[in-house]
Order: structure tokens, then C-alpha cells, then sequence
């Protein structure tokens, strides 16, 4: 890639918060799991993601705009659920109860319902100690064949191509031919997708060998179930069966084994559908963010695409909370979210100006329409229905651009 960038995504601008008082019930974090319980068994192409963008509200909505303020309400979850450990919180200064510990950090939690509609709430960062406590020593041929990089697709020098690192979990040691399959099945499927499909050549895709003790990932298929792996990828993270979480701090161990690790892949052996994104994360090897992905189920690859949406494109979620009322921040730095109509676009040659009433691959033309970045009135997107509103969608014209943005800030172009 051509520059580190150690910042996280920053998609939006310092402001004001929603306020908290507005926070739905139906999206507060225990109706929310009880939601998904319910919905888990009928629809099994559920997709939910993580993100990890430290300006997380604290009632479970994102907050774009503003780090949030003072302390997160609710039951202590992590007490009751990891028994007996406290509540995780971190990426973001505790204002009023001192300087957070490293391991304290919360992440933003995406998730999409069974139509594809994406919601949010948050969970502890921390892996739980169920899967800490399950680990063995790995054996010499293991720790031999451990950390083995692989370049799956060479198209020039690393400073000047998006380099993509593929790490797989709950691969062992003899599944690492499978683990290389996987990860070039899903390349081709991410890479299907438009402005990737037109831009393959800008990319360089590489695989880390991660030995595991043992095959497939904690909770596949069952919540109780506990693998002892290389990176702890978990499905029922935070009680949501289709959240696909990992440890980041082992993912970037080995990320940093590939030359110039530019976006980050983690696939979970597993075919049950989940997913996860962490956008918000400062890495030190200077990837743009991770997603996880299930190894070997179709529609997982949408969640990663969507998640690089955030990464690579810096572009905002499209979606809205209906509580969250009317925006009135300042005009957001994301690409495909404004607080100017079509007229004020088209006279400060703003925003997705140029693509104004050019017909968009999502459907529809090119407009200003209510609604975006979490906010129903105050902030406009270009499109009825692009990915970063509902998943299986395809990006708008605004959206490819800055994806192609994006892939060029790593090419050094
Ligand atoms: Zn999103």
C-alpha cells in the first residue's frame, strides 16, 4: 500500500450525538437479542455484521458523529453472560470513570435482518474466557507450517496494488489446502461484485497459514460449542448466534506475517452464515479494517463487501434509525451522506454533484433522497437502495467511485 494510515475510518464529522433519550426500545441490546433469537431459526440467511467504530452510541445506535458521552447504560451483560467477568468497555475515553484498560473496549455490532436491513448494537471487546482456557500446545509440524504466507493473486509491488490478506480459523493443520480453496472461492465472490469486477488488476491477494488446534469455529453449530483455534472466531458473539466475532490483537499478529497488508479477511471454517466488520480498528501493520466471513456459505461475502464499503470507500451506512429524528450536525465527510438538496449540491459542486440524474446499478437515478447515516430527515443519500442500505444490493454511482477511491489511495495512483 502507499501510505500507513493508523486513524480509524472516519466517515463523518465530530458532532452532536443522537440523543440517547431517542434510542428505540426495540433496538436497546436485550429486545434486540431477543429479536434475533426469534428470528434465527426461520430465516437462516440472516446476515449480521460487527463494527468497531469507536464513536458508538451508548443506548446501541451509532453515532457517526460524536464520540459518545459518559458511561454506557444498561445491565452489566458480560457479568451474567461470561460469568461473572465485568463488562468490557473501551474505545473511547471514559469521561467520568477514568482511562479505560486495553481489554475494556466495546464494538459497534451490525447486524442485518432476514430482508437484508442492517441495525446495530454493541458488545464487549473482550474474548470470552470459555475459549481462552480450551487452548493446548501446538506440536512442532504445527508451529512449523504456522504463519506460512502464500500469495494467492501477484498483479505488481505491494506499494502499488490493494493488498488483501486472507487469514482462515479452525483450520488445522491438514485443512490448510482447504483453508487456500476457501479463500480463493471467496475472493472470486467479493471480487464479483462491482467496482471490484472492473478493478481486479489493482489487487494483490495473499493467504496466512493460522494452524488450529482443532476444525471449526465456537458456537457452529451449536452456542455451547467451544473450539480451541488460532484466532477465537465465535458465532453467538454477545448472545447473536450470526455474529462471527474474532480477537483482533491475533488477527493482526498474523496480518502483519503478509507484506503490506492493506484490508483484512478472516474466514471462520464454518458453513453457517455470519459475518462481522471491524472498521473502527487501529492497526499497527496500517489495514484499512477486518471482516469475517464464514468460509462456506454463499451470501457471507455480501457482509464483507458491505464492510469494505466502510474500509476502503469511506462511505456511510444509508440506513436510518426512525428515532433518531432530524440531523443537525455538520455536513458529514462521507461521500454518499449530505445535508444538501440536489439545488445546493449542483451550485457548490458538492458531493455526488457530477452524478446527479445519471442512472445509478442499483436501480433508479442519482438524487438526494431523505434519509441516511442513521438519520431519518437532515442528511440525504444518493440512491433509494444501494448495499449500504440493504445487503445483496449493488453500490451506487456515487458509491463505486469512492470504492475506486479507495482502491487507489492504496496504489500509490
Ligand atoms: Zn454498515
Amino acid at each position: 500500500m502507499a501510505a500507513i494510515r493508523r486513524t480509524p475510518a472516519r466517515w463523518a464529522p465530530r458532532g452532536p450525538p443522537p440523543p440517547r433519550s431517542t434510542a428505540p426500545p426495540g433496538h436497546g441490546s436485550a429486545s434486540l437479542r431477543r429479536l434475533l433469537r426469534a428470528q434465527t431459526p426461520a430465516y437462516p440467511h440472516t446476515a449480521r455484521h460487527l463494527h468497531t467504530d469507536p464513536h458508538t452510541e451508548p443506548g446501541g445506535h451509532p453515532t457517526p458523529y460524536g464520540r459518545p458521552r459518559g458511561r454506557r447504560r444498561g445491565r452489566p451483560r458480560a457479568r451474567r453472560r461470561h460469568g461473572g467477568h465485568r463488562p468490557r468497555r473501551v474505545g473511547f475515553p471514559r469521561r467520568r470513570f477514568g482511562a479505560p484498560s486495553a481489554a475494556a473496549r466495546t464494538q459497534q455490532v451490525e447486524y442485518f435482518t432476514p430482508q437484508g436491513h442492517p441495525r446495530h448494537t454493541t458488545v464487549p471487546v473482550a474474548t470470552p474466557k470459555s475459549l481462552l482456557s480450551a487452548h493446548r500446545a501446538r506440536s512442532a509440524a504445527e508451529l512449523a507450517a504456522d504463519g506460512t504466507v502464500t500469495s494467492v493473486v501477484r498483479n505488481g509491488p505491494t506499494d502499488k496494488k490493494v493488498d488483501v490478506v486472507v487469514i482462515g480459523d479452525g483450520y488445522t493443520l491438514a485443512q490448510q489446502k482447504d483453508f487456500h480453496a476457501d479463500a480463493k472461492a471467496k475472493w472470486a465472490q467479493i471480487s464479483a461484485v462491482e467496482p471490484y469486477a472492473s478493478n481486479r488488476s489493482l489487487f494483490n491477494v495473499w493467504t496466512v497459514d493460522a494452524v488450529s488446534n482443532q476444525s471449526g469455529v465456537s458456537g457452529d453449530p451449536a452456542k455451547g460449542v467451544v473450539k480451541d483455534t488460532a484466532l477465537d472466531a465465535r458465532f453467538w458473539c454477545d448472545d447473536i448466534e450470526r455474529l462471527l466475532c474474532v480477537d483482533t490483537g491475533k488477527v493482526e499478529s498474523y496480518a502483519s506475517k503478509a507484506p503490506d497488508a492493506d484490508l483484512v479477511l478472516v474466514l471462520g471454517n464454518s458453513a453457517k452464515y455470519g459475518g462481522a466488520g471491524y472498521n473502527g480498528i487501529t492497526s499497527s501493520v496500517g489495514y484499512d479494517g477486518i471482516a469475517t466471513a464464514s468460509s462456506d456459505h454463499r451470501d457471507s461475502a455480501q457482509v464483507a463487501v458491505h464492510e469494505t464499503g466502510h474500509s476502503l470507500g469511506k462511505l456511510a451506512d444509508e440506513y436510518v434509525y426512525d428515532t433518531n429524528g432530524t440531523y443537525s450536525g455538520p455536513e458529514p465527510d462521507a461521500p454518499n451522506i449530505t445535508r444538501m438538496s440536489v439545488a445546493e449540491m449542483k451550485a457548490k459542486k458538492a458531493k455526488w454533484y457530477r452524478y446527479l440524474g445519471q442512472n445509478s446499478p442499483d436501480g433508479g437515478k442519482v438524487g438526494a433522497f431523505e434519509g441516511g447515516g442513521y438519520y431519518p430527515r437532515g442528511l440525504n443519500r444518493p440512491t433509494e437502495n444501494s448495499i449500504m442500505r440493504t445487503l445483496g444490493r449493488e453500490f451506487n454511482l456515487p458509491g463505486r467511485q469512492a470504492m475506486i477511491d479507495g482502491f487507489h489511495r492504496h496504489t500509490g495512483r
